[in-house]
Parts: C-alpha cells; structure tokens; sequence
C-alpha cells in the first residue's frame, strides 16, 4: 500500500480535452447566433480554425471582422454568455477514465479547478464526475482571489478529503500556475503533458516544477506505487 493516500485532479486538459469543450461552445454559438453568422456549419469551422491560431484569445472578435460584422462587435458579450451557459458535449480522455475506476477503490480522490462555477459545474454534470469523486472543489466558489495559485483551495479540500498534503498528489497539465501551491504545502505534484493540450508548452514560473512529468496517466496508478512523502 501506498503511503500517498489522495490523488486530487485538475478538470481542463486533464480529465478531458480543453479544446473539445471550445469547440462544442463554438457549435452553440454558431446555432445561436446564425441569423448573424450565417450557416452554423460554416461559422463553426471558423471559430475552430481561429482558436488554432494567434487569435485564440479573442475568437469571436476575430470571427466579426472575418465576416465583415465590425459594427456588430456589441454581440460579443452575447456570444461568450451562451458559449460559458451552453450544455457541453465532451467526454473524458480514455485513459482518466480507466484510472479513475481503478483509483477508486485505494484513494480520496478530489477535483480542484479554476473557472467560473456554473461553467464547470456544466463540464462536471457533462462528464459524469459528480459522484466519482469524494470532494470536487471549483475554486471560486470559496470567493474572489482563491484561483490557483492560492493555498486556499488545496487546504480547503485536504481538509474535505480528510488526508494531510504530504500524503497528497496533484495530478495537472498546467506548469505556469497548477504546481506553485500544492508544492509549497508539500504535496507531489505530477504533470500530465498531453500532445493535444492547450497549454502544453506553458513554462514552469520558479516554484511550480512538477515533481514528476508523464505524458499519459495510464502510468499514474504504477507512480503512485512507488512515490513516498518527501
Ligand atoms: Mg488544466
């Protein structure tokens, strides 16, 4: 038996791919706003192209002056309401759907993510997660400044999971803010660097390196095997 005793999870590239929940929020878009953008087939594929691109941080902008809607800017706030309220179709990643069965029966397990709480309260719903987890923890919902890399969360949902840090693993794809906290509280920390994901080439900031990297969590359950408090 393992002296790690939880294994805590981040959602967005982790569990699923981030950019299949973008594109699914680009199909709502484009149904919603079609009397605008024109066929919705069309405006999909536009806004996927755009998010593949340098314009990621700002598709729909991109996508109105594409289509020549300058003057139509103002349906902006629209356009992101409906793509952050719309019911998502994503699914996990085949190998987090493996591990969580076989993690179950060992560990706490715990999700901690950032994000807007209705958003990713519809990305859980979605991917079934509401009873695969003993604690899920969407950071605003503890207020305003707890997102990573607050300590606040990862206390927070030790104290749910009933396990101290040490004996604790933060499992995400994210070096530039995921790792900071939990290895200040001394938690491991173990990066999943997916070929696909959105910020896969993030660098680490100073005191967020990853204990360990795997580039699939087929081999977390074997690393948890072997991975002692430090
Ligand atoms: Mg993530």
């Amino acid at each position: 038996m393992s002296s790690i005793a939880a294994v805590v999870f981040d959602l967005d590239d982790t569990l699923y791919a981030e950019r299949d929940y973008a594109y699914s929020g680009f199909a709502a878009v484009a149904e919603a706003f079609a009397d605008r953008l024109g066929d919705p087939r069309d405006a999909a594929a536009r806004m996927r192209r755009l998010f593949d691109s340098e314009h990621r941080p700002r598709v729909f902008n991109a996508l109105l002056t594409e289509l020549g809607l300058i003057e139509e800017f103002k349906l902006v706030t629209a356009m992101i309401e409906v793509y952050q309220a719309h019911r998502p179709t994503i699914r996990l990643y085949d190998d987090a759907e493996e591990l969580l069965k076989k993690l179950r029966p060992e560990y706490r397990l715990g999700l901690l993510t950032d994000g807007r709480s209705s958003k990713q309260g519809l990305k859980i719903v979605a991917l079934g997660l509401r009873d695969r987890f003993d604690a899920i923890l969407i950071t605003t919902e503890l207020g305003p400044g707890f997102a990573k890399p607050s300590l606040r969360p990862f206390e927070f949902i030790s104290t749910c999971l009933q396990v101290v840090g040490s004996r604790s693993v933060y499992v995400a794809d994210n070096p530039a803010k995921d790792f900071v906290a939990p290895n200040a509280l001394g938690w491991m920390t173990v990066q999943i660097r997916r070929a696909d994901g959105v910020y896969s080439d993030q660098k680490p900031v100073p005191g967020g390196e990853p204990y360990q990297v795997i580039e699939t969590l087929d081999h977390l359950l074997d690393l948890l095997s072997k991975l002692r408090p430090r």
